[in-house]
């Protein structure tokens, strides 16, 4: 089934739901106007319609496999990632000095959202580069910069984030990969990583590895992590890929999911490195490509979000079964009150994701361009948020999307079980949403929850001003948002992190809901009449938004039950 790229929906977030006209109107971003916007939209969403959105199914069938340790990729892929590069997609947001586009992060989202929609498995790829570009640009010495840059930027080169080893998952800290001086400026790394997306590929001119790892006067834990760039082949004298860098792919993973995306253990035997930020820094380095990442995961669970509704919406509109309650309709599926329902559900959660992911990237542009510390704050505030709540949207919505299609969402052909599969790891990696909303309802309250509130006093602001025009909807809103501050005080008055921990999921998912209402209640605000955002405002507000009450009351019950339970209540043996 085609793919078709949401541009009017997205039209209408920009100039109407999450203020993207603040971005265009500073300096640094005055040349994304209205009609670049549209222009570079549309060009990027044909190109994901005809070019990526044929993969998507041919990635899941021929997945990437090893031979003679060659990564062999599926066909067509080449060629698909030869589009992304002449588009220039890979370098949206990467600084034109260097050969990138310069524009905003929300426009990259943008794109990067209808790249996952049309083909995840490939579009993990560039979205690791960019990623490393990124991490280059705030902490590589010009050097560095000067060679790598311009290649990742182009795609000639591809970035990778190696960070993973079997006991360092979530604890990157447990890391023993190690790092030696060479006595020249280089470093020789020595370690395995596992789980290594896009770590080669068949396509590739060369693969650029940013790995974590641990200098020998580094201490034990986070602290004496440093950060190192190792190229597959190091680039000689001309900077063209030279002599083949110590490394090597030792298989590859098979996977629930994503098989078109190759992901790698890779073995490091005294590889050549370059070390990127001071030494012991490399956490704070890897940091900034998480966080650009920790967002474009958020995003690709909105892209494959996006398609499994298109899917399931066209099934739902061709299957015909039983009699339907609509007086002289088609007596197709989707006149049915219950797939109305979930048809619904996914179209409104769907905004609701989209919406927080755009307002975090504005936020990132914002501070970005005008260096002010609360746009910087709100930034960061929302990223973990971004991140959890669109892979679980893109979780929810495709697994309706099976439940749409019937007995046929549980056969291949279709495709909806696909998205449901390929999906499930966007809420595992780049941090896994519980250690996601650890990041909120910890680190991100250690302001004493200053940008929460403040964002809080926006979301109540807005609902006073839409009493008006929406009093039913507005007031939903206000009460909700009151909710939320009392259960953020509540986070912000325990001192013991572990009280907190207990209730950080339903935490960061309360707080996704009544930021979803919000943006739907601006949304509904900016419609003349009773329209279509309207009306999905307010199925949204009244069905889901509820679910904060439940959410917030769990989020709030500290730990004492939970540490109630023995381990032999839970079944340990
Ligand atoms: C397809 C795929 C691609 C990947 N790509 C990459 C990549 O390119 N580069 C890379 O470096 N890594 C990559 N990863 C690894 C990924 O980031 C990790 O799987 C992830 O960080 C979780 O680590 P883990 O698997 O060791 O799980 P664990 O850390 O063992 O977690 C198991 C469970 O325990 C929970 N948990 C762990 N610690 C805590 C804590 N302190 N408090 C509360 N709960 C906790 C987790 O939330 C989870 O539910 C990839 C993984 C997959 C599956």
């Amino acid at each position: 089934m085609p793919y078709s790229a949401p541009i009017a929906d997205y039209a209408y977030m920009f100039d109407h739901v999450v203020g993207f006209s603040q971005v265009a109107e500073t300096e640094r971003f005055s040349e994304a106007s209205p009609d670049m916007v549209t222009a570079i939209l549309g060009e990027a969403g044909r190109m994901c319609e005809d070019k990526l959105a044929p993969l998507q199914r041919e990635g899941d069938l021929n997945g990437a496999y090893l031979e003679n340790g060659v990564v062999r990729t599926p066909p067509g892929f080449a060629e698909g990632y030869a589009a992304i590069r002449e588009g220039g997609w890979l370098g949206i947001s990467a600084d034109p000095e260097y050969g990138g586009m310069g524009l905003p992060m929300a426009m990259m989202s943008a794109v990067n959202e209808m790249m996952s929609g049309a083909c995840m498995a490939l579009q993990l790829n560039p979205l690791l580069t960019q990623g490393q570009i990124e991490a280059l640009e705030h902490h590589a010495s010009d050097e560095i910069k000067a060679l790598y840059l311009p290649k990742l930027i182009s795609g000639e080169w591809n970035g990778t984030m190696n960070l993973t080893e079997p006991q360092a998952g979530s604890d990157v800290g447990a890391l023993s990969t190690r790092a030696e001086a060479n006595g020249d400026g280089t470093y020789a790394i020595t370690g395995q990583k596992i789980y290594i997306t896009w770590g080669d590929g068949d396509f590739m001119e060369n693969v650029c590895h940013l790995v974590l790892a641990r200098l020998p006067d580094g201490v034990p834990g986070p602290k004496g992590i440093s950060l190192f760039l190792v190229p597959k082949y190091i680039p000689d004298a001309d900077g063209k890929p030279g002599k083949a860098n110590a490394l090597k792919v030792v298989s590859l993973e098979h996977k629930l999911g994503v098989h078109g995306s190759p992901t790698c253990v890779m073995q490091y035997d005294g590889a050549t490195g370059w070390m990127v930020g001071p030494e012991h820094g490399g956490m704070a380095a890897m940091f900034t490509m998480m966080n650009n990442a920790r967002l474009g995961v958020g995003v690709q669970g909105i892209g494959v979000a996006e398609a499994a509704y298109q899917h399931a919406l066209a099934y739902a509109q061709d299957r015909k079964q039983g009699r339907t309650p609509v007086k002289d309709g088609k007596g197709t599926i989707i006149e049915h009150a219950d797939v109305r329902r979930m048809l619904a559900t996914m179209k409104a959660d769907i905004f609701a994701a989209r919406a927080i992911g755009l307002a975090c990237a504005v936020a990132i542009d914002m501070g970005n361009a005008t260096g002010d510390k609360e746009w910087q704050a709100r930034g960061a505030f929302l990223t973990p948020i971004a991140k959890a709540f669109g892979s679980e949207t893109g979780m929810r919505v495709a697994e309706l999307g099976v439940q749409v299609h019937g007995g046929m969402g549980f056969i291949e052909e279709t495709g909806a079980a696909q998205f449901s599969r390929d999906v499930r790891v966007t809420a595992i990696y780049e941090g896994t949403n519980g250690i996601q909303a650890m990041d909120l309802a910890g680190r991100k309250l250690m302001d004493g929850g200053e940008a929460g509130y403040a964002l809080i006093e926006e979301i109540a602001k807005q609902a006073e001003a839409a009493r008006p025009k929406q009093p039913r909807m507005a007031g939903a809103v206000w009460d909700a948002v009151e909710a939320l501050r009392e259960a953020t005080e509540w986070m912000v008055s325990q001192g013991d992190v572990t009280e907190r921990f207990a209730g950080a999921v339903p935490f960061l998912m309360g707080w996704a809901r009544v930021l979803g209402a919000h943006y739907h209640l601006r949304a509904a605000c900016a419609e003349e009449g009773d329209g279509p955002r309207t009306r999905l405002a307010r199925f949204y507000i009244q069905r889901l938004l509820p679910e904060y009450a439940a959410q917030l009351a769990h989020a709030t019950q500290g730990a004492g039950d939970l540490y109630a339970l023995t381990d032999d209540d839970l079944g340990a043996a």
